[in-house]
């Protein structure tokens, strides 16, 4: 068995269960939870992009609002500047070139072709259409986020420097049907188990293929710290 395959089915005695499928929320209204996303924890950009929701009529309200009111509605998730100016100047770019505020027009379109095209507005990155592939259109892809980055690296089956040189490498390795799999699955894992500052290597059932150098060390500490829940705020979009 590869290395993917191996860990994909020692993730799954971890959290048994259905796989967990992506899903077919508006592509639109996904690229802007996305959007909001960054720097931040799922459960305040979910706030913030309900606060959107709530405060105005439409994206056409939002694209033509004062940038003060959408900084208000968004300010629990931090950066609102930055947030604010790319969901406006991404909203206008997409009425100048499509005509209206809808990203149905990519659902006939090849994964790739999307990628391609979705580049072009400010502010949207590989990652961020990643999402829109998976939690909009209901593809199977592996969004890349610096968590899924980090295992990637840590366990050896990439090695790279960014979340978006880990998706090249590894978006064509994970075998079809698996790859939103894998990426829910290392999501998971990296909240209970493979955390950025205190991973739990003395438990963790992927410590004999991890390629971690530190994980003699982390597992020696013998930690007992309490865990997180599992809350995936996209799949609620
Ligand atoms: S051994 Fe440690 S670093 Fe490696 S996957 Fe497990 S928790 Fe993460």
């Amino acid at each position: 068995m590869n290395k993917i395959n191996q860990i994909i089915s020692l993730l799954k005695k971890e959290f048994p269960g259905p796989d967990p499928q992506p899903s077919r929320s508006d592509p639109l209204d996904v690229l802007i939870a996305t959007m909001l996303s960054q720097n931040t924890t799922d459960k305040t950009s979910y706030r913030a992009f309900e606060n959107l929701k709530k405060d105005f009529k439409d994206w056409n309200d939002v694209m033509n609002s004062a940038p003060a009111k959408i900084k208000r509605a968004i300010r629990v998730c931090g950066l609102t500047n930055q947030k604010s100016g790319s969901i406006q100047s991404m909203l206008k770019k997409l009425k100048k070139t499509r005509g209206e505020l809808s990203l149905n027009y990519i659902k006939k379109m090849t994964s790739d072709d999307i990628y391609d095209d979705l580049l072009q507005y400010g502010g949207v990155g590989v990652k961020t259409i990643s999402c829109v592939l998976a939690f909009g259109l209901g593809r199977d892809v592996f969004p890349v986020d610096t968590h899924v980055h980090r295992l990637a690296n840590r366990l050896g089956i990439a090695c790279t420097k960014t979340p978006d040189k880990t998706f090249a490498a590894l978006k064509d390795k994970i075998p079809e049907g698996k790859r939103f799999l894998l990426h829910t699955l290392l999501i998971r894992f990296g909240r209970k188990v493979c955390r950025s500052a205190s991973p739990i290597c003395g438990e963790c059932r992927l410590y004999d293929i991890c390629e971690f150098k530190d994980k003699e060390l982390y597992a020696m500490k013998n930690e007992s710290v309490p865990r997180e829940n599992n809350f995936i705020i996209l799949e609620h979009v």
